[in-house]
Order: structure tokens, then sequence, then C-alpha cells
């Protein structure tokens, strides 16, 4: 039985067995509860984890691929359906790993899916194109810095393990791939309010090339010395999105405006 590599669902399958030996390695280092893998399409990945992982889980969304799943993997516990659309605290437990050779067209998304379950995702080995990856490992200072670097890397430590070439994936894609590894930080909640550090961080880079006191205009006409005003979003660690935070919020509280 083979499966046809379906392009709307972003599927390219890795044939090279050292690389999905070494996927399979880099979630296994730190023993963890329960390990889902997204995505396992014709199971590269799976026969390394399966056989080694007590509590394992896959989530995959091709009815082929399932069909093939159930036939090649009688003891896998597979999950049929979309992991962007299921309720994942039905599934997830403390220190829960995700895996998976990410379809491209959605791991920003599957990121900040992670991000919302952030207290019981204790690590990612994800599989996503080479920009992507090294836009969520990179840090301050660099073009490639965005939202979801800021916003994972509050949470997250970040590491960039390697490059995989197009051509050990069938069909191969357009892009470079890059395997990169979160592992959770100690930070259990921001000293400011979270919801107002999001929207400064997206809507900072929303205007990367201007400086903070424009893109953040309507905050920081209250706030005309702080030393971010003429800094841009790249250039401001986690950190600093963290003080900046808090130096909005002290304002507006002394000046009792609501954010
Ligand atoms: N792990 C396999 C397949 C990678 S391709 C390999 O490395 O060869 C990406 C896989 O994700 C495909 O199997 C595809 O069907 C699956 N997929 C795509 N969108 C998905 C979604 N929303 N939820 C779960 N699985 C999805």
């Amino acid at each position: 039985m083979e499966v046809r590599p379906k392009k709307h669902l972003g599927q390219h399958f890795l044939h090279d067995e050292p690389t999905a030996q070494r996927i399979a390695e880099a979630i296994m280092l730190e023993p963890s509860g329960l390990v889902i893998e997204i995505g396992p399409g014709t199971g590269v990945l799976t026969k390394y984890l399966l056989p080694k992982i007590e509590s394992f889980k896959a989530i995959e969304i091709d009815n082929e691929s399932i069909a093939y799943l159930k036939i090649h993997f009688k003891n896998l516990e597979l999950i049929e359906g979309d992991f962007l659309k299921l309720n994942l605290s039905d599934i997830i437990q403390d220190r829960t790993a995700i895996v998976g050779n990410f379809p491209y067209n959605i791991s920003s998304q599957i990121f900040f899916k992670v991000l919302e379950h952030r207290n019981q995702v204790h690590s990612v080995v994800g599989m996503i194109q080479k920009e992507v990856a090294e836009r969520i490992a990179e840090g301050p200072g660099t073009k490639v810095y965005g939202i979801l670097s800021v916003l994972l890397q509050t949470y997250y430590d970040i590491e960039y393990l390697f490059t995989v070439h197009e051509n050990v994936f069938t069909p191969p894609p357009k892009v470079k791939s890059g395997v990169i590894r979160l592992t959770r930080n100690q930070r259990s909640h921001l000293p400011c309010n979270e919801g107002l550090f999001i929207r400064i961080v997206k809507e900072s880079f929303n205007q990367r090339r201007k400086m903070i006191r424009a893109s953040l205009r309507k905050y920081m006409q209250h706030l005309p010395e702080s030393r971010f005003s003429t800094e841009r979003p790249e250039q401001l660690s986690v950190e600093d999105f963290i003080e900046l935070c808090l130096d909005i919020e002290q304002i507006y509280n002394q000046k009792e405006i609501s954010y």
C-alpha cells in the first residue's frame, strides 16, 4: 500500500533513516511523560519512537496515512484529526513532549498552540522550514527575530539542532528544513500583564522598521522618557519587552487609564 503525498496537507515524506533517527533521539534525551507526534505520515519517525516510549500518541489528519499506520503499527495509539482543531487539554498531561516533521504550512500555528499549553508541554522537537526554525531560535539584533521568537523564547530555551537538505524528502520541498528543540524554561508567569505583553510584542513587530515610540504611540505617549522609545523591536530582548510592559502598566495604573 502506497500513500500519495498531498500538497495541501504539507506532505513531504522523509526517507533518510539517519535523519529520522536523529530527530527521534533529540526528543528522547530527557525522560518525560507522554510524547505526542504530530503528522506521523507513513511512520518514518514513529518506528523509532513507539518501541522506546512508554506513553506515546500520534495525531494524523490524512485518511490514507491513517490506513497505512493501522496496518504497520498495530500498537500505535492514533488520534485521527486536525491537531489545530482538537482540544489538546483532553489528551495532554504534565511533562508532555511534542515531536514531528511538521506540516510546514501550519508550523507557526502549531507553536502558538504549544504556547497555550506551555505549562504542560515541556519540550518540542520539530522539523520545519529552515527560515522559520532560524526565526524561532535567533535572538535580538538579527533580521529574522520576530513575534514568534519573542513569545516562544519567553517560555522556552531554544536550540537550532541541524539543517536537512530538501532531497531527503518525497517529494522534495522547495526550501531547506531545520530541526529545533524547545525546552521549557523556569519562567512560570510574567511579572506584567500577559495580554498587554503579547499586544506590545505583536504591535511593535507589525511595524518592525519603526521606532517603538511610533509603533506603540498609544502607550508611549505617556512614557516620553522611556529608554526604549528610539529602539526598534528587533533590538529588544524578552527581558526588555517585559520591562517595557511593566513601565506601561505602571504609568497606566498611575494615570488610571485602562489598557
Ligand atoms: N512524519 C512524516 C510525515 C511528514 S509530512 C515524515 O516525516 O515522513 C506532514 C504530516 O502531517 C503528513 O502526514 C500530514 O498528513 C500531516 N498533517 C498535515 N496537517 C495536519 C494537521 N492539521 N493535523 C495533523 N496532521 C497533519
